[in-house]
């Protein structure tokens, strides 16, 4: 057991971290639960929960709480919320903890509550939430209480979150319900559609972070994919290549995209004037994808910037926040 007080949660749709002022990211593993089915209750999360997706007899489900960004269960919130809590504290801990957590900018007042409640019953002394995009801009060292417009482009699993932030404040943001999920099922589609071949989840993630781009490229990455031929109904492996992922994902670009576009036409002129002159920051894991900060450019003519470390800078954010509660207390929407 060690002496900590301040928790930092980022609840992701894939990813769900926890951070300790000073110390760094203590804990990182899958948002995922794995929950029996006559009993109704929690058998495990994250990384042990993950490793059931697929492979759990007829009464367990596995299965991401979040979905959409939006928290599906509040019940299984709280258990994901204790579990993160007693991991990084230690089961016996006799402290309660101070916890910051991240939360969608277009939170409704009743999740908001839900989540604070949530934590409460997780066993936390203090519970702030605090809109996503400000802690994403936070941990992207971004310095929000400036008079200046920001754009930050979140791109994670189940959602793309993207915020103007000016003077610490989210100005306007939009949220659309595609992200790196959505194109991993891409991937599987166009997969399945040209080789008759089935391929798993995870499979499809692995394309995308090896061989997958956003934008046609000369310098084409290979790879041999092994699945199950729905046809014959047996083992068949074929070879891919970037350039077919391109097609194969760019529906999913484009929406993305458009919400961006949506987002910059809504946005005051004078703040517009700061994002061209400064560009926007790419955070969330899926702005690794090869070749977005291109696509983003070309297609709105705004430079975008990745941050360092695009999957911690949520979680960051929340670190950065609990060190100094006094500057950022301006931004933190609601505490029991
Ligand atoms: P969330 O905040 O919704 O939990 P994250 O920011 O943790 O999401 O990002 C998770 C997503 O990032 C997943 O869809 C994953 O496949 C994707 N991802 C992670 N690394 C890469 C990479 N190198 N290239 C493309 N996508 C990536
Ligand atoms: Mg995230």
């Amino acid at each position: 057991m060690f002496f900590v007080k301040k928790l930092g949660i980022d609840l992701g749709t894939a990813n769900i971290l926890v951070c300790v002022p000073k110390k760094g990211v203590v804990l990182n593993e899958p948002s995922v639960v794995a929950v029996s089915i006559p009993e109704n209750k929690i058998l495990a999360v994250g990384v042990e929960a993950k490793m059931m997706i697929g492979k759990t007899p007829d009464n367990i489900v596995a299965y991401r709480p979040i979905k959409d960004g939006v928290i599906a269960d509040y019940r299984v919130t709280e258990a994901m919320l204790r579990y993160v809590i007693n991991k990084t504290l230690g089961g016996g801990s006799i402290f309660k903890p101070e916890i910051i957590i991240s939360v969608p900018a277009g939170i409704t007042s009743t999740e908001r509550r839900s989540v604070i409640e949530a934590a409460y019953k997780a066993g936390a002394k203090g519970a702030y939430v605090v809109q996503e995009p400000i802690l994403a801009a936070i941990g992207a060292g971004i310095p929000i209480y400036e008079p200046v417009g920001r754009m930050v482009i979140d791109i994670g699993g189940g959602t793309t979150d993207i915020a103007v932030i000016s003077l610490g404040g989210v100005v306007y943001s939009a949220s659309a319900k595609v992200a790196g999920n959505k194109i991993d099922q891409a991937i599987s589609d166009y997969i399945k559609k040209n080789f008759n071949l089935a391929i798993g989840d995870q499979t499809a993630e692995d394309i995308k972070i090896k061989i997958g781009s956003a934008v046609p490229t000369s310098k084409e990455l290979k790879m041999t994919i092994k699945g199950r031929d729905f046809l014959t109904g047996l083992p068949k492996s074929v070879e891919i290549a970037t350039n077919e992922i391109v097609k194969a994902i760019r529906p999913e670009l484009r929406e993305i995209i458009k919400t961006i576009k949506g987002v910059l036409r809504e946005t005051p002129p004078e703040l517009v004037a700061d994002i061209i002159e400064r560009g926007v920051t790419m955070t969330g894991g899926t702005s690794l994808l090869a070749g977005l900060d291109e696509l983003i450019f070309r297609e709105t003519g705004v430079k975008a910037y990745l941050a360092d470390e695009p999957l911690l800078c949520v979680v960051k954010g929340t670190g950065i926040a609990l060190e100094h509660l006094d500057i950022y207390k301006k931004s933190i929407v609601s505490k029991r």
